[in-house]
């Protein structure tokens, strides 16, 4: 079963994501691009700050006027009038005079730095203007004044196209004058679960039925991937079922992902399907679990074309397929450049690992930090690791990558981990 027309994760990878392009440009508004990817560079719209303004409540005043105000010998100046944010300035700072600023006001004309309230004889808080105002302290030119276009200026570059916006992004687009932005399209992703023995969740089993819970995983993570799943439920052991199920879930997706019945079983029609309605491109690949995976294309009514996934039903295969071949396939499309998007970290082997020499293992593992060694982690077996294991799964924070070639890994054995909680962008 492992003889050389396996093909290595690395070939299988490679041929998958192979004409794999970001899909189109959509533009959507800020409050809906969260996690989404740039189409194109942004270029600023506004300067920031648009013009000089205050940096603290105070005075705004003329550098020389308060430069020799010490605590023992205060410099008193008049104050004739306020500037508060929201509001243009409608006086000018003459000599021995002062305007009283209020944080995010615009710097009135003849003013050239600002003394922080704090360094006043003024009362805080008090909304009443006092007539004069006493400084404490000498200010430096400039001081606690956020200088026009210190941040961005208009036409700056501001995000490059391939940037999955996050909160702090969509802060700097709102903040230089985009209400919209271009984002690629979200993948839509059609979920099919084969199997005679699958019942929807929540509907009761029949004496050799299990619920179907891969369904539920793969949209789990296809959202969590930042695409758009489309159940489309159950098809039974049927060549004629898979067929017409998969020909209804091409029509409006980009990607296509069947579980179960891609084996050597009898009733593992799924290959068959994939090559009668488009083509079957790659099939098993050395790795454990997930060996069965199947990949191709079909053609779409309106000229496009779906990518067909056929994981394995077990379910932890299933999950790790996904994660190996789904994911890139899905960030690809989503525009990300980075193909995995996951985070991976070094760690030892607590316990011996066993596996089958000629596939790359993915086992589930349960991480710690190694305190004798900062940065790196120690890992622990997260349960029994069948592919059929989900309470191992669902412990696991990662996958240790055990190579192929090293059927047995002893304790101590230093692994990569992937880890199944966090991401790069
Ligand atoms: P298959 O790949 O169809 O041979 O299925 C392998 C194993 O996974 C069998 O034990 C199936 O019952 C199980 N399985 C297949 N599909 C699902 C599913 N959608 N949810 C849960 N288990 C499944
Ligand atoms: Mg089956």
């Amino acid at each position: 079963m492992s003889g050389p027309h396996l093909l290595s994760l690395e070939d299988a990878l490679e041929r998958i994501l192979d004409g794999v392009l970001p899909l189109r440009a959509e533009s959507v508004p800020l409050a809906e691009a969260l996690a989404r990817v740039l189409s194109e560079d942004v270029v600023a719209r506004l300067t920031l700050p648009p013009w000089d303004n205050s940096a603290m409540d105070g005075y705004a005043v003329r550098a020389q006027d308060v430069a020799q105000a010490k605590p023992e010998s205060l410099v008193t100046l008049r104050v004739i009038g306020e500037v508060a944010a929201g509001h243009e300035p409608a006086v000018r700072i003459e000599p021995g005079s002062a305007v009283r600023v209020l944080t995010g006001a615009i710097i009135p004309p003849g003013a050239d730095t600002v003394v922080a309230v704090e360094d006043t004889d003024a009362a805080q808080g008090v909304a009443e203007l006092p007539a004069t105002v006493a400084i404490r302290v000498s200010a430096p030119g400039g001081q606690h004044i956020r200088r026009a276009g210190s941040d961005i200026r208009e036409g700056d570059a501001l995000l490059p196209a391939g940037k999955r916006i996050g909160p702090a992004s969509i802060a700097l687009l709102a903040a230089a004058g985009h209400a919209r932005v271009n984002v690629h399209r979200r993948p839509r992703v059609a979920v099919v679960a084969t199997g005679d023995e699958l019942t929807p969740i929540g509907e009761p089993l029949g004496p050799a039925a299990i619920p179907d819970s891969n369904s539920e995983s793969i949209a789990a993570q296809v959202s969590a991937a930042g695409a758009k799943p489309v159940r489309l439920g159950i098809a039974g052991d049927d060549l004629e079922a898979v067929r017409e199920r998969l020909l209804e879930g091409i029509l409006a997706a980009d990607v296509l992902i069947v579980t179960g019945g891609v084996s050597v079983g009898a009733h593992d029609v799924v290959k068959e399907v994939f090559s009668d309605i488009g083509s079957l491109d790659l099939w098993r690949v050395a790795i454990q679990p997930g060996k069965p995976l199947a990949y191709g294309s079909a053609p779409r009514p309106d000229g496009g074309h779906c990518l067909l996934f056929g994981l394995p039903g077990n379910p932890v295969s299933s999950f790790v397929t996904f994660e190996l071949f789904v994911r890139p396939v899905l960030r690809r499309l989503r525009g990300e450049v980075a193909d995995m998007g996951r985070l991976t970290v070094q760690a030892t082997l607590v316990e011996p690992v066993t596996t089958s020499a000629a596939r790359r293992a993915f086992v589930r593992v349960r991480l710690e930090p190694d305190v004798a060694a900062p940065g790196r982690y120690l890992a622990h077996l997260a349960g029994g690791q069948g592919s059929y294991v989900l309470s191992a799964l669902a412990a696991a924070d990662g996958l240790a990558i055990i190579p192929e070639g090293a059927a047995d890994a002893p304790a101590g054995t230093h692994v990569e981990v992937i880890r199944l909680d966090a991401e790069i962008s």
